[in-house]
């Protein structure tokens, strides 16, 4: 017998889940599509996009954002999809998600990013990289910097999209 911890809710409905799971052999995913969106727990792609196990790939970061590390696996996973999974025309889509209320909204003043550059050991500009205080225009700027990028298979294509807290709705 371990002793409870936070997990152990969730490893309860983990059983449960377990009871009644058909596992999804290695393939395409369903949707074509691989979600990039904030790791903010009010922005799950699972629930906001309905999405099913085997569905899509998300990847998930501080608002959402384009890093070098994001760039990689997407680079990666069109690789996978082109010569493992036999993709061949279109690969898939990106669809970058940023939201409203987003948590790294704060990083846009400057004062609080050098507090949280001490206090954390984070560089200042990789904090400033991850703000997201005016999702449409991130959004934006991502989109391009993904278009922009040569690690890009031209077989991806990308959108963007604002996830409205308030509404719940997902806008192009
Ligand atoms: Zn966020």
């Amino acid at each position: 017998m371990t002793e409870p911890t936070r997990m152990t809710p969730l490893l309860e409905r983990n059983e449960q889940f377990a009871r009644t799971y058909t596992p999804v052999p290695l393939g395409l995913p369903n949707a074509q599509v691989v979600v990039l969106t904030c790791l903010d727990h009010r922005v799950d792609p699972a629930i906001v996009l309905g999405l099913r196990l085997g569905d899509a790939p998300v990847i998930r970061n501080a608002g959402g954002r384009v890093t070098e590390a994001v760039i990689n696996d997407l680079a990666y996973l069109a690789f996978l999809a082109e010569r493992v999974l036999g993709a061949d025309g279109q690969l898939f889509e990106v669809a970058v998600i940023h939201h409203t209320q987003c948590g790294t909204g704060f990083l846009a003043d400057p004062a609080f990013r050098r507090d949280a550059a001490a206090a954390t050991g984070v560089p200042e500009a990789m904090l400033e990289a991850c703000e997201v205080s005016d999702p449409q225009a991130t959004v934006k700027a991502d989109v391009e910097k993904l278009l922009a990028s040569p690690l890009i298979s031209p077989k991806v294509s990308v959108s963007g999209y604002v996830y409205d807290i308030e509404s719940g709705r997902v806008v192009p």
